[in-house]
């Protein structure tokens, strides 16, 4: 940890030295490092010119465009601490977020601004709005555009440095909110060291993967990469982004995921990096197309965040001959806290991997006493990369930090090897008269049966049993296959508690929110 560089500005000082190499891709706009660390520097000057400093908040709020990094770092490298939104946020949670952080300016892009305007009177705090890509003009806001230029005219900018500010370590830089899968999001407030160290563990498990590859990890490869997955999501963030400005690679945005296109752009721009979340493999898996395009390029599809199917694992391996890549973490832990990629995933796909370097995991029972290894419990883990605490909420801090570790709320445990698995969120798990059935247990052995493509199990209320397991399924276009099958096929593997009692079937697939996590607490009303 020693030589890892301090904090985002030194980050930013180092990417920089790329040059002219491709950092961003989007359509038609294609920004070089040089371009880029200009309009960071040109941003950062107009952040101090509008009064923001040290510890100030900084909203952002928009799609992956060009301009996230820009804004990001503009804001981080000057001490300020970023707050990325949820673009799929509607204008009250925008507002939630607003209020919640008490941002003092705002980047957002012209269709967020459309949902935010009629909100600003209720936060007060916030002094500045910036806006990019508003084809109207509103005068109550500044537009990018006329503070820094286009993606296209970027590298036309002065040469300057970011400005000058003394930061630690530990000194805050982002507040990024969970995925309010299980209640409202929380703020999660992390500082330079956190959001840094993941540059260790992607650089660890690029190098992991091309000596599994008969490659030798080389950091001066270029490669291209593919950001699926939302920016505002610690993971593209911290876990994509920070490793590939480390590592010099090309990052290209998409207005939405759409799998042709992204076939499209695999092909052109001959992309070696993606994934993201388990669906969009599965989408690209699946699609009829596939074969059309020349997707050889491929050398790895890391996802995480929720999960995977084994039999997802093996097919990319299959399918595209890229390695599969899978990590676990929450944004309390600003990404991976487990990473598994290579033949350990291909040999063990229920697992997600062993801690990464920085990382110590511990499990325990639910008053948080340590249990012997190999048992199930709730994990925990420690390292560098654990966020300082939530924003402005002392209770649910104390109640998840704690010495050091934080509890993850998930269930798993860790084989003599260090190998974990995560079988349910805790809040998630469903006990049938004082059973424990694991979702993740269920759901495998449903992926398994070669008709289903999405699974999620969830608890009915019973009155005597407390709860019993139920299935939401989906299965792939074409195929077949009735409630009494499914339920045959996971009585022949799993003990006889665990058969879901109930299958509905739908015909999309299941509902999930940005990040990629299916949405169980809707799936009751299907019942
Ligand atoms: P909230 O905390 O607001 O309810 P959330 O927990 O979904 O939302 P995130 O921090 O985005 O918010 O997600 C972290 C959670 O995602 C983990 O606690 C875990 O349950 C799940 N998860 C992350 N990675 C994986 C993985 N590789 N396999 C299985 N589950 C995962
Ligand atoms: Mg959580």
């Amino acid at each position: 940890w020693k030589n890892a560089p301090p904090s985002l500005r030194a980050l930013a000082d180092h990417a920089r030295s790329h040059g002219d190499r491709l950092m961003t891709i989007y359509e038609d706009e294609r920004v070089s490092y040089e371009a880029w660390y200009r309009a960071v520097a040109k941003l950062a000057a107009e952040f101090q010119a509008r009064g923001i400093a040290k510890g100030d908040r900084v909203a952002l709020a928009m799609r992956n465009l060009p301009e996230w990094p820009v804004a990001f770092f503009a804001a981080t490298t000057i001490g300020a601490i970023c707050v990325p939104l949820n673009a799929w946020w509607t204008g009250d949670e925008l507002e939630f977020g607003l209020h919640n952080s008490g941002a003092k300016l705002l980047v957002c892009d012209a269709e967020r601004w459309e949902r935010i305007a009629q909100h600003r009177a209720q936060c007060p705090d916030l002094d500045h709005v910036i806006v990019s890509r508003m084809g109207t003009d509103d005068l109550s806001v500044d537009r990018l555009e006329d503070l820094i230029g286009t993606p296209h005219s970027w590298p036309t900018l002065p040469e300057a440095t970011i400005p000058d500010v003394t930061l630690a370590p530990d000194d805050p830089a982002t507040i990024f909110y969970t995925s309010g899968t299980t209640g409202q999001p929380k703020g999660a407030l992390g500082s330079h060291r956190n959001l840094t160290t993941n540059i260790l563990s992607s650089a660890y498990a690029a190098a992991r993967t091309a000596l599994r590859r008969g490659e030798m990890p080389a950091a001066g490869v270029q490669k291209v990469g593919m950001t699926v997955i939302p920016l505002f999501h610690v993971t593209a963030c911290s876990a994509s982004m920070m490793g590939a400005l480390f590592a010099g690679h090309t990052l290209i945005f998409l207005y939405r995921w759409d799998t042709v296109k992204a076939f499209e752009i695999i092909e052109r721009e001959k992309v070696n990096l993606t994934g993201g979340v388990p669906t969009i493999a599965w989408q690209m898996i699946e699609h009829p197309d596939r074969e059309k395009y020349d997707l050889s390029s491929l050398e790895n599809i890391a996802y995480g965040g929720a999960p995977a199917a084994p039999e997802l694992v093996r097919k990319i391996y299959e399918l595209f001959g890229a390695m599969p890549g899978n990590g676990w973490g929450m944004t309390e832990t600003m990404a991976t806290v487990t990473s598994h990629t290579a033949e350990d995933y291909l040999n063990r796909p229920d697992s997600c991997g062993p801690a990464v370097p920085v990382s110590d995991l511990k499990v325990t029972d639910e008053d948080g006493n340590e249990l012997p290894q190999g048992a199930i419990g709730e994990l925990w883990a420690r390292g560098p990369q654990i966020v300082i605490g939530y924003w402005n909420r002392p209770e649910a801090t104390a109640e998840t930090f704690i010495d050091g570790w934080v509890r993850t709320g998930d269930l798993g445990r860790v084989d003599e090897e260090g190998f974990c698995y995560i079988l349910d969120r805790a809040k998630d798990m469903v006990i049938r008269g004082g059973e424990n059935i694991y979702s993740s247990e269920v759901e495998n052995v449903l992926y398994d049966h070669p008709a289903v493509t999405d699974a999620a199990i969830i608890g009915l209320p019973h009155k005597q049993l407390g709860e019993e397991p139920a299935a939401v399924v989906h299965l792939a276009p074409g195929t077949e296959a009735s409630e009494a099958e499914l339920q045959g096929w996971v009585a022949a593997r799993l003990a006889k508690f665990k058969v879901p009692v109930r299958i509905v079937f739908v015909e999309e697939t299941l509902p999930r929110n940005a990040n990629g996590k299916i949405l169980k607490k809707d799936l009751g009303a299907l019942f």
